[in-house]
């Protein structure tokens, strides 16, 4: 039989762009996925729709999956001829037991191969503004692990050999022995001054640098309630950070943002505001669906250089309707003879891709003004609108004011999305959350929709809420809801800097 292989990845210690490109090659092509809690979960979008993901990791009310199993499972899968990515936190040798996994594939002859990661003593201190080591300061870093094989009758660790010797010491796995560590290498000789830090969620949005000293390691730990994953850092280059901090400088770094937009519009926004140092929760608010009825649409598709113009409100108007035009097997070169019009960059950039040139319009331009500016041009002409169910009439009323002849199908459908992740229910009730961000007046309405079962009282008087332009912003003041910031481009970086402007003023 056909042998599988099996993968052993490091993902990195928390930010999801730390993994490498082979891991994540590997890692997309793999048609079962062992992984734990370490690893970032928004690895999973990344596997095969069809592979197979088993959770090892620990969880809070849970007995951990025991490492024979986790071996035996890996032995299983890879006898069962399947590439079997096994998806490990940090680097998958550096204390993360990735060793005996590949003993035990080697015994049973399954081939694998390592694919090694960016471990927590390299990443978080960077992300610290720690560099591990500085020809200023130090030539020596020790990785150690603080935290034993519980089964070892004498510690291997030489604490009164490592304190004076090595430069730069990174404790992994430190807290719950910190106490008799650290007294250990004071008690080497290693100067109480030395500077030291603790880098809690290293890498993470809730990354948490304390800077102290070796002698105020223990103090520190309890003051401020340090839990793991942590690293403690013990060495001159730790005084580096004050120059040197990047990370936690970011313009959003520390605030909690709650999307309320679909799940396939998200990205962008979520992935902007990340690379901010925002801490995203995702609430998907609606959902994008195809028409109930595609007759208007089809017919409209089949007649499409009967029209003089044809204008598109948004992204997904662009996506369904030249989506369905290739599901009917007609052609592009079918919209040869109308005017193409688009609302907002986004929009237009997406017909832009598609090969087609828009009419030139300023960016701002909105439905309203839209109409407003085509008035003069259309008395007496087709016009076709392939839009949301629900869109607003507006446009429709100021072209047939101006005498147009408008043919409005229903090209997408918004919804209601009822998912209900329970992160983001908790977050909403416990309001941890500084900003509620509104990328239309749909996601406004569906989002008191979705939360008719949560207590919206501390999330309405702690978030700030942020909105994309005018007409959301009055839906959202239709539901009781102060605006704190608009976006003066009403687009999605518009938002972004809108809420960057707020936060950064505010602070
Ligand atoms: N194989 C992993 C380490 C696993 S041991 C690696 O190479 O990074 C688990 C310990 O790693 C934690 O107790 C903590 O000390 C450290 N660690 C892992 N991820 C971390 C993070 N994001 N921030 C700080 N420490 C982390």
């Amino acid at each position: 039989m056909k042998k599988g292989l099996v993968y052993i990845i490091g993902a990195g210690p928390g930010d999801p762009g730390l993994i490498t490109v082979k891991g994540l090659d590997a890692l997309r092509r793999a048609g079962v996925v062992l992984y734990d809690r370490l690893a970032n979960e928004s690895f999973l979008k990344e596997c095969r729709p069809d592979a197979e993901l088993i959770f090892v990791g620990k969880m809070p009310d849970r007995h951990p999956v025991p490492q024979e199993e986790i071996n035996r499972l890996l032995v299983e899968k890879g006898l069962e001829g399947k590439i079997v990515a096994r998806l490990k936190g940090g680097d998958p040798y550096i204390f993360g037991r990735g060793g005996e996994e590949a003993e035990a594939l080697a015994e049973a002859g399954v081939p694998f191969e390592i694919v090694p990661g960016v471990t927590a003593a390299i990443a978080a201190t960077a992300y610290a503004g720690i560099p591990a080591t500085h020809r200023d300061c130090t030539s020596t870093v020790a990785f150690i692990t603080g935290h034993e094989d519980p089964n070892k009758a004498e510690t291997a660790v030489d604490w009164s050999r490592i304190g004076p010797a090595i430069g730069t010491i990174v404790i992994y796995m430190g807290i719950k022995h910190s106490e008799k560590n650290i007294q250990q290498i004071l008690d080497s000789g290693r100067s109480a001054d030395t500077p030291a830090a603790l880098i809690q969620q290293g890498t993470l949005p809730s990354q948490r640098t304390v800077v102290t000293t070796l002698g105020g390691l223990s103090q520190a730990i309890r003051d401020h309630a340090i839990k793991p994953p942590t690293l403690i850092v013990i060495g001159e280059v730790v005084s580096m950070r004050d120059k040197l901090s990047w990370f936690e400088n970011r313009p959003l770094f520390g605030a909690r943002v709650l999307v309320t937009r679909s799940r396939t519009q998200a990205s962008k926004l979520v992935n902007d505001l990340y690379a901010l140092g925002a801490s995203v929760t995702e609430f998907h608010s609606i959902k994008i669906e195809p028409p109930l009825d595609f007759a208007p649409l089809d017919a409209a598709l089949r007649n499409a250089a009967e029209f003089d113009h044809i204008v598109f409100t948004s992204v997904n108007g662009v996506e369904f309707f030249f989506n369905r035009l290739r599901d009917l097997h007609l052609d592009i070169r079918e919209l040869k003879g109308p005017r193409i019009w688009a609302i907002g960059p986004a929009t237009r950039d997406e017909l832009t891709a598609r090969g087609i040139t828009v009419e030139k319009l300023p960016m701002e331009f909105f439905a309203k003004a839209l109409g407003e500016a085509m008035g003069k041009a259309v008395s007496g002409h087709k016009v076709l609108l392939p839009r949301a169910d629900i869109a607003p009439p507006v446009l429709r009323e100021d072209l047939e004011a101006a005498g147009a002849q408008v043919t409005e199908v229903t090209a997408y459908r918004t919804v209601l999305d009822e998912s209900m992740p329970a992160d983001a229910a908790r977050a909403i009730e416990t309001g941890e959350i500084d900003y509620l961000t509104f990328t239309s007046s749909s996601t406004v309405r569906n989002f008191f929709e979705k939360c008719k079962g949560l207590n919206l009282d501390k999330l309405k008087a702690n978030a700030r809420i942020i909105s994309i332009g005018p007409v959301t912003t009055d839906t959202a003041r239709e539901h009781g809801l102060t605006v704190h910031a608009e976006a003066e481009e009403f687009t999605i970086p518009g938002l972004v800097d809108a809420l960057v402007k707020y936060h950064t003023e505010t602070l």
